[in-house]
């Protein structure tokens, strides 16, 4: 089913609020099968609100509205939406009397103006609200005015709080979504994750022997971040995991070992789970990630299972002090070079009895940078049961984007190592 969300809200349009509703909503709908559209965010003014319902009813016959439920003037998605089709508010005496309830529950006074939650337009339905007082309302309008082939639509309102939207929607959107809807929709999405493969090179490697396969209706789009490229797999309709299935090996097979994981999989839960499975330990000397590594590593549940602990060595006395690196190394090559994160590797190692540790020290700038050495510089190092292994990288990018893709690239090169490539 086509569906088309608009988001409504100032704090959005001026940039104060993170849309989250947008990625929330759009990840659920699609993974159910639907296709949205179409996703707009307006102002919280009566005549946006309006006119960006006209128009996505023109198009499509199911629309999802967020925010501007609440209590307060500047909430008018309720009045506004009822005055487009027509129909009259009136109060709710059960949707009052759990607002009443909530506030009675909380011991707290019940605002002025509150029971506004409880107007409830002619023929809505109302969707409860388990954590706050707006409840969601969903409309059948029929016929569609918007549309000249008159068929059924519905508007569905939604309150702005995430905490207060998602429930409700897992609740009762998705169970009227499927009344709506009925019938089994297929709907198979693969993102393949990939890593140390720039966007272009990936698509020339995949494209030319994925095209029968596009022929067939498969869906393919690539998603680049810092250091890895997503490869986004889609299908529908009967055959599509099949379809899936080619595609992937497709891919695995032409990107080899840049392939690190599928799906929301992360590169720091792939090294956890290399580790666990080799029974392998792991620790880290981090200067220019700042501990970033440490922290990727320990988000993973049961990371304490193989990661002993790690260095922050970030000026020259705690290299020495902290890992053993050797006034002479530092002073001879510098702290950003390779012996000195060998140095960094084989002294977490040695330190802390771990079967593998990292050694990372760059130029994250935008100073420091010398015409040998320029900003974006980094050597990482691996040591291991087989000795120690050293890579030069070059990431010029700003401090943040640097150390998230040089953690990135660590982590990359103990995934390497511990798949024996
Ligand atoms: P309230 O009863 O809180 O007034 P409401 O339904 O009127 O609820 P809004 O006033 O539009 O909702 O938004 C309430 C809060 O919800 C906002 O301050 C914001 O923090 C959050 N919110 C609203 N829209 C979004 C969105 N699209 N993405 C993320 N958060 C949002």
């Amino acid at each position: 089913m086509q569906i088309e969300l608009i988001n409504v809200g100032t704090e959005l349009m001026l940039g104060r609020v993170l849309n989250t509703h947008q990625q929330w909503l759009c990840r659920r709908l699609s993974d159910a099968g639907h296709l949205v559209t179409r996703q707009v965010a307006v102002a919280d003014t009566g005549a946006e609100i309006q006119q960006a319902v006209r128009e996505a009813l023109g198009r499509v016959e199911t629309v999802i509205v967020t925010g501007g439920l609440g209590p307060t003037s500047d909430d008018l998605t309720r009045q506004r939406l009822a005055e487009l089709f027509g129909r009259t508010l009136h109060e709710d005496a059960a949707t009052l009397a759990r607002i009443t309830e909530f506030f009675a529950a909380r011991k707290r006074p019940m605002p002025a103006g509150t029971q506004v939650q409880a107007l409830v337009p002619e023929g809505a339905l109302v969707l409860a609200n388990a954590f706050g007082t707006a409840p969601g309302l969903a409309i059948e309008i029929k016929p569609n005015p918007f549309q000249s082939a008159a068929g059924t639509a519905w508007l569905i309102m939604l309150p702005g709080p995430p905490r207060e939207l998602r429930p409700m929607f897992t609740d009762s959107v998705m169970p009227l979504l499927r009344r709506i809807s009925p019938g089994e929709i297929v709907f198979v999405c693969r993102t393949m994750r990939s890593i140390g493969i720039g966007e272009s090179q990936a698509e020339l490697r995949i494209a030319r022997q994925l095209q029968p396969l596009v022929e067939r209706g498969l869906e393919l789009g690539y998603c680049a971040r810092p250091g890895q490229v997503d490869v986004r797999l889609v299908a529908r309709a009967a055959g599509a995991e099949i379809l899936v299935q080619e595609a992937e090996a497709i891919v695995r097979e032409r990107l080899g070992s840049h392939i690190y994981g599928v799906d929301d999989e992360e590169i720091e839960e792939v090294v956890v789970r290399l580790l666990l499975q080799r029974g392998g330990t792991l620790t880290l000397a981090e200067s220019c990630t700042g501990g970033q590594v440490a922290d990727r590593v320990t988000n993973v549940p049961g990371a304490s299972a193989v990661f002993l602990g790690g260095f922050v060595t970030y000026s020259n006395a705690v290299k020495q002090t902290a890992v053993g690196v050797s006034a002479e190394s530092l002073a001879q090559h510098g702290a950003v070079s390779e012996p000195v994160a060998r140095a960094m590797a084989e002294g977490a190692r040695r330190l802390t009895g771990a079967d593998y540790a990292l050694g990372i020290t760059g130029i994250a700038g935008p100073s420091g940078g010398t015409p040998e050495k320029p900003v974006g510089t980094v050597f990482i190092a691996l040591a291991g049961p087989e000795g120690t292994e050293a890579w030069k990288m070059f990431n010029p990018l700003d401090r943040l984007t640097f150390k998230e893709l040089t953690a990135q690239q660590a982590l990359n090169q103990l995934r390497l190592a511990l798949e024996g490539r």
